[in-house]
């Protein structure tokens, strides 16, 4: 069976590997402060090991207690790159607390002549320590993803095999390679491997959601952009049809808008626009759809809602609007909007649709603004 020195190796070599893979693929990536923590953190626990490695063989106490502080430094940086990736704002403190003890800790023991074995014990309790808080920080949203929860369960799986590995020691010492001994090697294997491996992937995640989010949402109004609200009302429709249930379309633009940008700036417009959003989003449903096709024109998906349906629903927004000040730039202005409401037709294409309720919308703006209009039925039908 491999005994501690040989896995130290292999232990270090891995961490090693790991930060200089990282190191490669940081070189330009986008700027990442997390995972450069990160590297930096298995870089200095893998050095780290490697030079508890070597120690004995040449009987270097200096080197030991370097070592085990810049193994304590790397774990505390690790649980950094935790801390900053899930955006925790005073997470710098937390760390200090918990490293400046640490290397206390071990110039104490060092310099009281510990064996190597007790400060082995001492490392493992403060690693333990401190993997355990990482994983109360992993598990503890309610809504972590399962990526997330795996590496917290790794790291608690972790702490638990290391503590009982120290009473397990303590109780019957030397006892050569045992069970326990066993399952406390494969716990920090497996914390170098998962945690590595999870960690890269949870910020792989994190960067998807953001290019998702580039790229499927306005970034003035948070709304679904031209693109996805096509995709999504679409989906909507065919949903729709397959249920037989009604689906209401709405196209709705701001009236005057130039005005308003003339009269109080553009970013009294934006300011606006984001205003229209809000009072939007508060009053339709979570399952209806917004987008912002262009400039202050928007269109709306309501699935499951009949003509009746949508010219209240309309009606509300169309009120709730003129209600709503701009805060801020023009509290005394108030925006109208007018909109076009239409039936999707079971047979009909959304665009189709949408060229009716333009129809009615702009049959809205030439009625005198500020109102609710209904569109025409669909001019052709199949059988
Ligand atoms: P109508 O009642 O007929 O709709 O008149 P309007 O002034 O609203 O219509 P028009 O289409 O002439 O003007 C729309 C204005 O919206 C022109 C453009 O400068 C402005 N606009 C488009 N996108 C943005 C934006 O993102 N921010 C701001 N502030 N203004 C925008
Ligand atoms: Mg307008
Ligand atoms: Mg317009």
């Amino acid at each position: 069976m491999i005994d501690i020195q040989t896995f130290m190796l292999a232990l270090g070599v891995g961490n090693v590997a790991f930060a200089l893979l990282m190191a490669g693929y940081m070189r330009g990536a986008e700027n990442s402060p997390a995972l450069g923590y990160w590297m930096w953190g298995r870089l200095s626990i893998g050095l780290a090991q490697l030079c508890w490695w070597v120690a004995p063989q040449f009987e270097l106490r200096l080197v030991e207690a370097l070592s085990a502080c810049a193994w304590l430094g790397g774990v505390a940086l690790e649980v950094g790159a935790n801390c900053l990736f899930f955006g925790f704002a005073r997470w710098r403190r937390a760390l200090y607390l918990f490293t400046l003890p640490g290397w206390v800790a071990v110039c104490y023991a060092v310099a009281t002549g510990a064996s190597r074995l007790q400060l082995t014990e001492l490392i493992s309790f403060i690693i333990a320590l401190s993997v355990f808080s990482a994983a109360v920080v992993l598990l503890r949203p309610r809504e972590a993803p399962l990526l997330q929860r795996l590496i917290g369960i790794n790291n608690i799986l972790f702490a638990l095999a290391i503590w009982a590995w120290l009473g397990f020691e303590r109780g019957s010492p030397g006892a050569g390679m045992t069970p326990v001994i066993g399952l406390a090697y494969l716990a920090s294997y497996l914390l170098m491997i998962v945690n590595g491996f999870g960690f890269l992937l949870l910020c792989k995640q994190k960067d998807d959601a953001l290019m998702r989010r580039l790229a499927t949402i306005d970034s003035l109004t948070g709304m679904l952009n031209r693109r996805a609200f096509f995709e999504r009302a679409e989906a909507a429709r065919q949903l729709a049809v397959r249920l037989r249930k009604p689906i209401a379309l709405l196209m709705l633009d701001i009236d005057h808008f130039k005005q308003l940008n003339d009269g109080y700036g553009h970013a009294c417009g934006d300011e606006a626009l984001k205003m229209f959003a809000d009072t939007a989003r508060g009053v339709l449903r979570d399952h209806d759809l917004i987008g912002r096709l262009g400039g202050e024109e928007f269109a709306l998906a309501l699935p499951g809602t009949t003509l009746d349906g949508a010219l209240e629903a309309a009606e509300r927004l169309r009120l709730a609007v003129t209600e709503a000040p701009v805060l801020g730039c023009a509290p005394a202005y108030r925006m109208t909007i007018s909109i076009g409401v239409v039936m999707i037709d079971t047979f009909e294409e959304l665009t189709a649709a949408l060229a009716r309720a333009d129809h009615a919308l702009y049959a809205a703006k030439s009625g005198g603004r500020n109102r609710v209009e209904a569109g025409s039925l669909p001019m052709l039908k199949r059988a």
